[in-house]
């Protein structure tokens, strides 16, 4: 095969493209224009590169060099002190225009240095990312100091930037989305943005969608789903009223409850279980019960299982909330205590492969039959989700009553026709629980407490995300526990968890990248100037922190201003 030969400079080019402008639309174009000739001149995974990774999605590896081993990299490649780099860095703030001042410096003298070929950046991050244990810091400082030493200054500044894991363009996932279809399918955008959307949601690989996709139609249509492997999973919309319910989904509807627990993919393959939450993790070590009641009891050779993980209280056999059993996601160490103290129950709601053949393009009410099948009712262990199946709103709210006096969080509405659809569409599933005023969003600053509480962060901006940018609607510093003995998240936990994500402090604030995704219930949103969403949260309180969820499953701009109007028109769920 002939190399690949393309220049990093034309990768810097778009990333400055995209730094410098907000709009969605002129993002795509420009990643439209770029991708063309990518597909035609590139390898498909540098594409990777445009979201600041070397790796698809499902790989949960970063390149996550710390800010300390870019800083002694610079100053291997430039033969600068530390301490002397150390004092920029104080002044600028900012990594990646450290390494362009730094570069942009060494220029003039370097001559004979070559030109940065973009396989030579995207080989050495892959390298780095693989090196591990002794020697590991010297091998990964000479990988860089390689890069730093080639690159020009605006080169150096998107190096830095990708490996903290700080690229800043804002590009959504949608936007790539759209512009791979506007480069290579100008003529049927639209159409072929949802076919885009779809195979990337089986891949879960930017690298494959993009290089079929530059094949053609039908080779994007090749693209199945990968048993073991995590996968997105398929999402609700929100109701507030049954009628609305059965519109969305048809009449007769399946509805089941809605267990309050996390969402777990379950992989079966002969003998071998992995289990990953709806961000893609892989959870299988943390949850070897689950791991052994699926090998005893599920009766398939090969299956994908879409379930929900719920607690229980083993001496009052009644379910627990998601928060009291939420640390059997995060911990790695003493699990059999957890899974003595903490047992849990799997729910299975559905299922996506069998035996061979992916039931993704199958109806419900086919893939519940298989379900049924393979699924017995094992109290405590496994079972089939409670579903009944109704044409009457009547019969729809008592189930929905029934449900949250059990201490489930309300309803799930499912079409009976629809196939499994990864990702959050309308008309397929919806989700009805009590208008509790509760939302999900990331923690995008925090502030140091005072008095005993001086060394915990104790309060959080909290955003939205809207178009790839995170918007804060407001502050929040109640709901979590003082202490380790309380059921629930700690103020000292979650400063453990946003310590490393600090990106600048000044006083007792500091902003974080954002990460970490909590749910929150306030009593009122309203719009408001203090934050740049346009919208603040009057009383908000954290009911729990959300190890399992992604970036993308926080509320966008789009819910709040829902929230809003839904707030000023008093709507009721039973309406
Ligand atoms: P939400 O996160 O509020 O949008 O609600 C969707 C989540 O509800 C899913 O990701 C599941 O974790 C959870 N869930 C609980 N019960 C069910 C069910 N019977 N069917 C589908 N999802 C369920």
């Amino acid at each position: 095969m002939v190399k690949k030969e393309m220049n990093y400079s034309e990768f810097v080019e778009v990333y400055e493209g995209l730094y410098a402008t907000t709009k969605r639309l002129e993002k795509e174009t420009i990643l439209a224009g770029f991708l063309n000739k990518l597909a035609k001149e590139g390898e498909p995974e540098w594409i990777y590169l445009l979201r600041g990774k070397v790796t698809p999605d499902y790989d949960d590896r970063l390149l996550g060099i710390s800010d300390k081993l870019t800083i002694k990299a610079i100053a291997f490649a430039f033969g600068i002190r530390d301490t002397e780099i150390m004092k920029s860095y104080r002044k600028v703030g900012d990594l990646g225009e450290l390494a362009e001042e730094f570069a942009g410096k060494k220029k003039q003298t370097n001559l004979f240095a070559k030109r940065l070929t973009v396989s030579k950046v995207f080989n050495n991050f892959r390298k780095i990312m693989g090196i591990e244990g002794k020697g590991a810091v010297s091998g990964k400082t000479a990988l860089i100091a390689e890069l730093f030493g080639n690159a020009t200054g605006k080169e150096a500044k998107y190096i830095a930037r990708t490996l903290v894991g700080q690229l800043r363009v804002g590009v959504a996932d949608a936007t790539v989305r759209d512009a791979i279809a506007e480069a290579l399918f100008p003529d049927e955008k639209k159409e072929m943005s949802v076919k885009i959307e779809v195979a990337y949601d089986m891949a879960n690989d930017l690298a494959v969608v993009f290089e079929a996709a530059s094949k053609g139609k039908k080779a994007l249509e090749k693209i199945d789903i990968v048993l073991g492997r995590p996968m997105n999973v398929m999402l609700p919309v929100k109701v507030t009223e049954i009628k609305e319910a059965f519109r969305i989904c048809g009449k007769p509807a399946a509805i089941e409850h809605k267990y309050d627990g996390f969402r777990v993919v379950i992989n079966k393959v002969g003998n071998d279980v992995s289990l990953f939450t709806r961000r893609l993790e892989n959870v299988t070590k943390q949850f070897p019960d689950v791991v052994r009641t699926v090998k005893k009891y599920v009766k398939a050779r090969e299956v994908i299982l879409d379930s929900e993980v719920v607690g229980y209280d083993p001496k009052t056999k009644t379910m627990r909330p998601f928060e009291a059993i939420s640390q059997r996601i995060r911990r790695k160490y003493d699990i059999e205590k957890l899974e003595r103290d903490l047992p849990v129950e799997v729910n299975v709601f559905d299922v996506i492969y069998y035996n061979g053949k992916s039931l993704m393009q199958e109806a419900l009410t086919k893939r519940r039959k298989v379900l049924e099948k393979i699924i017995p009712h094992e109290k405590w262990k496994i079972r089939p989700s409670m579903q009944i199946v109704t044409d009457s709103e009547e019969k729809a709210l008592e189930f929905y009553k029934e449900a949250l006096k059990l201490g489930e969080e309300g309803i799930m509405v499912k079409n009976l026709n629809a196939n499994y659809q990864q990702g959050r569409r309308v008309g397929y599933w919806v989700k009805m629980k009590p208008a509790a005023n509760d939302l999900d969003l990331v923690i995008t600053g925090a502030e140091y407490g005072s008095g005993k509480r001086g060394g915990w962060l104790t309060s959080y901006i909290v955003a939205c995300q809207s178009n790839g940018d995170y918007l804060d609607v407001g502050k929040v510093s109640s709901g979590l526990k003082e202490l380790e003995q309380e059921e629930g998240t700690t103020y000292a936990e979650m400063t453990k968890l946003l310590k490393p994500l600090i990106e600048s402090e000044k006083g007792k604030v500091v902003r974080v990248k954002p990460k970490i995704v909590v749910s929150l219930t306030y009593q009122n949103i309203q719009g408001s100037p203090t934050y740049n969403s346009g919208f603040a949260m009057r009383f908000p309180r954290i009911t729990h922190y959300r190890p399992d969820y992604h970036l993308k499953d926080i509320a966008t701009l789009d819910d709040i201003k829902i929230e809003v109007k839904r707030a000023q028109k008093g709507m009721s769920h039973l309406g």
